[in-house]
C-alpha cells in the first residue's frame, strides 16, 4: 500500500520529515491523514486494498478525488459500500476514485460519466498560446453534466497541467 504520506507516519500520528515538509508546502494535508487511516484500517478485512497505491487527493467543491492507480478501484469495490461512506464521513463531502489516466481525454471520460463528451481536444489560448482542454459537450447533455467547467478544469489542472472548458454542440 502507497498513501500520500507514509502509513507508519498516519498510522504513529508522529510524521517524519518528509511528510512534514509535504504538510507544510501545501502537498499534502489533514485529509491526507484521515482518508489514509480510513484505507489501512479497512485493509485489516480486505487485503487486497494492502496493494494499492494513492497517488493524490484532489479536494474540489464536489468533493475529493482519489487519484489511484489502474486496476485499484475493483479493490476499493471489494470493502463495499461501507468504506466509500466511511471516507465520505472523513471528508465531509462525497468521494470519488479515479484510477490514473494515462491520457487527458481518458480522465475527462471518468469525471464527467454517463455524459460522453462528442470530442476532447487540446487547443491554444490567445494571446499567449497557453494550452487548454476543449470538451465539446452535446447541448441536450448540459444539464446531466456531473460537474461545473470550474471542478473539471481544477482536476485537469492538477494531473495535466492544463486548464479545461466546455464547448456546446
Ligand atoms: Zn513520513
Amino acid at each position: 500500500m502507497k498513501l500520500t504520506l507514509d502509513r507508519m507516519c498516519i498510522t504513529t500520528n508522529d510524521l517524519c520529515l518528509t511528510c512534514s515538509k509535504k504538510i507544510k508546502t501545501g502537498e499534502a494535508g489533514q485529509l491526507d491523514i484521515e482518508i489514509g487511516k480510513v484505507i489501512i484500517h479497512a485493509a485489516k478485512q480486505n487485503k487486497e486494498l494492502n496493494s494499492i497505491t494513492l497517488n493524490k487527493i484532489i479536494v474540489t467543491r464536489k468533493g475529493a478525488y482519489l487519484i489511484i492507480n489502474p486496476g485499484d478501484k475493483a479493490k476499493f469495490e471489494k470493502s463495499g459500500a461501507v468504506l466509500m461512506n466511511t471516507l465520505s464521513d472523513a471528508v465531509g463531502n462525497d468521494v470519488f476514485l479515479i484510477e490514473m489516466p494515462t491520457k487527458v481525454s481518458k480522465l475527462v471520460e471518468d469525471l464527467i460519466s454517463p455524459v460522453e463528451p462528442v470530442r476532447t481536444s487540446t487547443v491554444f489560448i490567445p494571446p499567449f498560446g497557453e494550452k487548454e482542454i476543449k470538451v465539446q459537450i452535446k447541448k441536450e447533455d448540459k444539464p446531466n453534466l456531473p460537474m461545473t467547467q470550474d471542478v473539471l478544469s481544477s482536476i485537469t489542472k492538477e494531473l495535466f497541467g492544463m486548464n479545461a472548458h466546455y464547448a456546446y454542440v
